[in-house]
């Protein structure tokens, strides 16, 4: 074995939770072999986060352009969209932030193999050429998620997708059935709809965004609603077949127990995601799946595996990781600082924002009213809507802010729906962070007008010192 085959740390996989931890590793001085098999940046660069909203905000210009005609008497229409025209903006975004992580790493001096890599021992790993490298400190795994399919539903890139492929496919389709009502399908079904796709959104839940507050779910699914997107919660998919001609025949059983025939030229499966970890021979050092094939820290605190020195960052892991870029870049940093004795302080997941990007937007912090409830905390809750301030009316799209605070004591949870609240949700992590008390915040002030006066005039509320609400 050769020198430059031993490091102080190896990172499997290149997404977000592989990367920053190389980045904060090498940072903190110590020497990192990063294995990547596709490319660096991960799901989130180029399947995830970034071209899907990349699409949103062309989605968003589109809305605005219904919006301004029809409040406001601009007299515009869109023409068409053209797909190849979006996707070449969007790709180009992709490609300019792979660029910045490429040279990011190679800036931090992380030697980057493009290579697909399995463990062979808990402190080796040997990459698709035969070559072995030894970890001196440790080795993170990071090999993040792909999306779940469903038997009998295969995705064929046209006409069944799952959200890695509605990226690439030919063009867009007229119409389009979401199954799943989580994250991910809501934001595809938003952005389809603004495309002008009659879309049907299905969930088997009883609501949208089951995880989160149910205030959030109901204000969500009547602001989809509100634009004609069709939401069947309560629903399951009893059978699809793909048809000769093109597009799917899906039957549907409802919440009344109907059955009700939906037919659209393309099906997006986005039923959730499953843990990768094909490929890197877990079994040859040790640490363990579990039922859902996640690997479980044996120490949350470090995350690090019941194998000593064995880590694992992002989507790999189980709740209460949350299966979100930024939860995976702070798990690096966590992981990065353990392994160079560096005193680093727990991932709070309760703190981690949660956001979804359709329209309306969705933006939470901390536990729901009923986790709060189900907690054992005495809790008091205040809702406010958004048109309760001026902006808000400015905006004329409804939406809301809910705070959950413990009666006499600190703010639990903060939970917002409307446009442009995932840039809103930042004040509450922190509120939430810092263990701020209503009055705390109440104390601050916010501009006026904006649709932060909200949250401001919400938490006045709740301090006794309301001004316009009623
Ligand atoms: C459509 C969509 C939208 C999303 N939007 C958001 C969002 O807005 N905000 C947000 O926070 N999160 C979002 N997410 C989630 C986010 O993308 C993930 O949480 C994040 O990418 C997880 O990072 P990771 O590093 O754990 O895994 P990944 O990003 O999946 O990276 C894992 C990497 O490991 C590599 N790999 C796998 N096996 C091996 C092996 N044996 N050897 C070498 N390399 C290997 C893979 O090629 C991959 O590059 C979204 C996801 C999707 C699908």
């Amino acid at each position: 074995m050769t020198d430059d085959s031993t490091v102080d740390v190896i990172v499997i996989g290149g997404g977000t939770g592989g990367y920053s931890t190389a980045l904060r590793a090498s940072a903190l001085g110590l020497s990192v072999l990063l294995a990547e098999r596709d490319k660096v940046g991960g799901t989130c660069l180029h399947r995830g986060c970034i071209p899907s909203k990349a699409m949103l905000h062309a989605a968003e210009l589109v809305d605005g352009v219904a919006e301004a005609r029809e409040r406001w008497g601009v007299r515009a229409r869109v023409e068409s969209i053209d797909w190849s025209a979006l996707t070449a903006t969007r790709d180009d975004i992709v490609a300019r932030n792979h660029k910045g992580v490429e040279a990011h790493l190679e800036h931090a001096g992380v030697r980057v193999v493009r290579s697909g890599a399995r463990l062979t021992g808990p402190r080796s790993v040997r990459t698709e050429d035969g070559r072995e490298f030894t970890a001196g400190r440790g080795i993170v795994l990071a090999t993040g998620s792909r999306p779940r399919t469903l038997p009998g539903l295969e995705p064929d890139g046209h006409t069944v997708v799952t959200s890695d492929d509605a990226l690439f496919a030919p063009g867009l389709p007229a119409s389009v059935l979401v199954l799943g009502g989580g994250a991910i399908g809501v934001e595809y079904a938003s952005f389809h709809r603004s495309m002008g796709a009659e879309v049907t959104l299905v969930e088997a839940a009883d609501r949208l965004v089951p995880s989160e507050d149910v205030d959030v779910s109901r204000h969500l699914a009547r602001g989809l609603r509100r634009r004609g997107i069709d939401v069947l919660t309560g629903a399951r998919l009893e059978g699809a077949e793909r048809l000769a001609f093109g597009g799917v025949r899906a039957t549907v059983r409802t919440a009344r127990g109907e059955l009700r025939e939906i037919g659209a030229e393309r099906l997006l499966v986005a039923v959730g995601r499953v843990p990768v970890t094909d490929g890197l021979d877990l079994a040859a050092a040790g640490p363990a799946t579990d039922e859902r094939g996640f690997v479980a820290p044996a120490d949350w605190s470090r995350l690090e595996t019941a194998v000593p020195g064995i880590h694992v960052v992002g989507d790999l892991l189980p709740p209460p990781s949350l299966g979100l870029a930024h939860a995976s870049f702070a798990e690096g940093l966590l992981v990065a600082e353990t392994l160079a004795g560096v005193a680093s302080a727990p991932v709070d997941y309760a703190a981690v924002p949660r956001v979804t990007y359709s329209a309306p937007q969705t933006a939470a912090v901390g536990p729901t009213e009923a986790q709060a409830r189900e907690a054992g905390y005495d809790v008091v809750v205040n809702t406010m809507p958004l048109t309760a301030v001026a902006k808000g009316m400015v905006h004329g799209q409804g939406g809301m802010v809910k705070v959950v605070a413990e009666r006499a004591g600190r703010v639990l949870g903060v939970h917002l729906v409307g446009p442009h609240v995932s840039e809103m949700i930042a004040e509450s992590q922190l509120i939430v962070g810092w263990d701020a008390e209503p009055a705390d915040v109440a104390r601050h002030i916010h501009a006026h007008p904006t649709l932060s006066e909200a949250v401001g005039e919400a938490f006045l509320s709740l301090a006794g010192r309301g001004l316009h609400q009623r």
